[in-house]
């Protein structure tokens, strides 16, 4: 199918295309790499009637550690562009985010998609999406109004569902801190689907001791998934057991036990919850691995 009719306007800048939304109200949309939305459009579940183009605006394309040690990410960078970027730019501890950009569709896909239209689209198996919420990333949205931070423990509200106003762009993502010992890992029927259910963790490892008998040298971490629910989801009662010095299995059992995934042609709430004892386990022995 193709997509109805629309107007395109290529921004000049993000100030050009924040008053653009502004001006054209409900019935427009950013497109970036295009590759959820134009297939959206194209099955006529999107119609906007304008396209604000903002693929062109360098000043959106950017990739580095800051003096905080935070990685800053801007929302035009593509996710090949994060798989390949050299240790300065990407930096130490941040080798989860690399890692995890394989799991994202195609190469085709990776090199047109972006992370912020990943975000900005809030899919709830999306990779982007799930490692802002296991990080606590800070989104940088700009509007005629200004600039404004955004936790990612606030932004996602439900399917396609976040805090982004109609007329506002996300510009930049920031990952605070590094995360040494973290690992993302999904299942998915065929390579380059999307996840019926991701895991990712970041633990919280002692260096001084033995980092391969398993839990021993873990004093506690995150634990996030996608796939069960609206959107990506902490789970505290898996952290708690981390916490308590349980080990990687009672972890993801704990998981299990917290979620109730929906049912759908990919998958019952049984198999989910068998994905998710499985997935946590396997994270945990990723991430204290590294
Ligand atoms: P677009 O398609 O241009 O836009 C998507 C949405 O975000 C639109 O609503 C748009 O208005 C909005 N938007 C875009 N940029 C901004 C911005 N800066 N500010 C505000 N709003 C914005 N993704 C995964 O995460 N995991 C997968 O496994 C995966 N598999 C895929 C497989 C296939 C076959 C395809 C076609 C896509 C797949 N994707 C997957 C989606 C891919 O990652 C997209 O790149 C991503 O979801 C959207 O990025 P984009 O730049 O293409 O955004």
């Amino acid at each position: 199918m193709k997509p109805a009719a629309f107007c395109y306007h290529r921004a000049r800048d993000v100030d050009d295309a924040t008053a653009l939304l502004a001006e054209l109200g409900d019935d427009a949309k950013v497109i970036a790499g295009g590759q959820s939305l134009v297939a959206m459009m194209n099955f006529r579940l999107a119609r906007p009637g304008h396209l604000v183009d903002i693929a062109r605006l360098r000043e959106l394309d950017h990739l580095g550690i800051d003096a905080d040690g935070g990685l800053r990410i801007g929302a035009l960078t593509t996710h090949h562009t994060v798989e390949t970027a050299p240790s300065r730019k990407l930096g130490t501890g941040f080798d989860v985010i690399r890692d995890a950009m394989a799991w994202i569709g195609h190469l085709p896909i990776r090199t047109r998609g972006t992370v912020g239209g990943s975000i900005a689209h809030g899919d709830t198996t999306a990779e982007w999406c799930l490692l802002a919420v296991l990080l606590d990333a800070e989104f940088v949205a700009q509007s005629p109004r200004g600039r404004r931070r955004i936790p990612a423990d606030g932004f996602f509200f439900g399917y396609y569902t976040t805090a982004l106003e109609p007329d506002e762009i996300l510009v930049e993502v920031v990952f605070p801190r590094p995360a040494p010992h973290a690992a993302l890992t999904e299942f998915a029927e065929r390579r380059g689907d999307f996840a019926i259910v991701s895991a990712a963790v970041d633990l919280d490892v002692a260096v001084d001791l033995d980092l391969h008998a398993e839990g021993s040298a873990v004093r506690g971490g995150r634990v996030a998934l996608g796939g069960v629910a609206a959107m990506p989801v902490r789970v505290p009662e898996a952290e708690a057991v981390l916490a308590d010095g349980g080990s990687f299995r009672d972890c993801a059992e704990a998981a299990a036990a917290a979620v109730d995934p929906p049912s759908d042609a990919n998958g019952s709430t049984a198999y989910r919850k068998h994905l998710v004892r499985t997935l946590v386990e396997r994270a945990c022995k990723e991430a204290v691995a590294r």
